[in-house]
């Protein structure tokens, strides 16, 4: 009975410690794209949220005085990832100043590429190998390995 006990809590402890990362597939529905907070007639369910993140984002890296364009947003929905360049993502940013996100996902996202924005917004450059400490310090709590973007 111990014996079995032991060899059970095993499979567990394996069992957990090899759950890596979940499996990233590709939404591609396009559920809403357009103003962050929203364009009036249409918008999404925590549109107000991520607006707050985003502002938040923008305040903590000391550029509250700046007049700069929130960023657009595009919701996807079909998967749990967003194609991002060549690779699946939870979040993309781009250049032409779209955050690209899986509906219903984690709003830490939604912080992490607000950083990316307010960079690219003031010094021209997103930062694509996040080497400015505000992804860190106003970034939300997403970890930047190769699961953000
Ligand atoms: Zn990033």
């Amino acid at each position: 009975m111990k014996v079995l006990e032991l060899i059970i809590l095993s499979i567990c402890i394996c069992t957990i410690v090899s759950c890596g990362p979940k499996k990233l597939t590709p939404a591609t529905v396009i559920v809403y794209e357009g103003a962050l907070a929203g364009d009036g007639d249409v918008t999404y369910p925590s549109a107000q949220k991520v607006v707050e993140k985003c502002v938040q984002a923008k305040i903590c890296m000391g550029l509250g005085g700046f007049d700069y364009p929130l960023p657009e947003i595009r919701g996807m929905s079909g998967g749990n990832a967003v194609k991002c360049g060549d690779s699946l993502k939870e979040g993309c940013y781009s250049a032409d100043g779209f955050i690209t996100v899986v509906q219903g996902g984690d709003t830490d996202i939604i912080s992490h590429e607000c950083v990316h924005h307010w960079l690219y917004q003031n010094t021209g450059d997103l930062d694509p190998l996040h080497e400015s400490q505000y992804f860190l310090s106003c970034g939300g709590a997403l970890s930047i390995t190769e699961d953000s973007n």
